[in-house]
């Protein structure tokens, strides 16, 4: 993104450390490095994006949210890819955090 993205094994180019003079390729921005930070949010489905019914839990306030299991990770994360199980159907939070943005990179420390 600027592929919208959680999880998706997106990637964004290059970035840059070092000064203006000498600017050195730094690791591209990528899902698949990440450990899949973002998806050990909260995540509301505010929509109907067609999200499996056993993957959510609705909260005291009647809210639909993704389930997370006890080591913290969305119900919908894949452990072993690190990836998401439901990408054509995640909610519309997941499709509106940008990998390389600044939320983004917040949650990859
Ligand atoms: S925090 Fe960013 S890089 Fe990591 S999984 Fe989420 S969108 Fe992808
Ligand atoms: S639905 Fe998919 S992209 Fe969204 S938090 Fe869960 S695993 Fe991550």
């Amino acid at each position: 993104m600027t592929q919208s993205c959680r999880a998706g094994g997106a990637e964004v180019g290059l970035t840059f450390v070092g000064d203006d003079s000498n600017p050195t390729p730094a690791a591209p921005i990528t899902c698949e490095t990440c450990a899949a930070s973002c998806c050990r949010l909260e995540v509301w489905c505010l929509t109907d994006t067609g999200v499996p019914g056993h993957l959510t839990v609705t909260d005291h306030f009647g809210r639909t949210l993704m389930d997370r299991l006890d080591d913290g990770w969305c119900a919908a994360l894949d452990r072993d890819t690190m990836l998401c199980r439901i990408y054509a159907q995640r909610p519309l939070v997941c499709r509106e955090l940008e990998v390389g943005s600044p939320e983004c990179l917040a949650e990859r420390g």
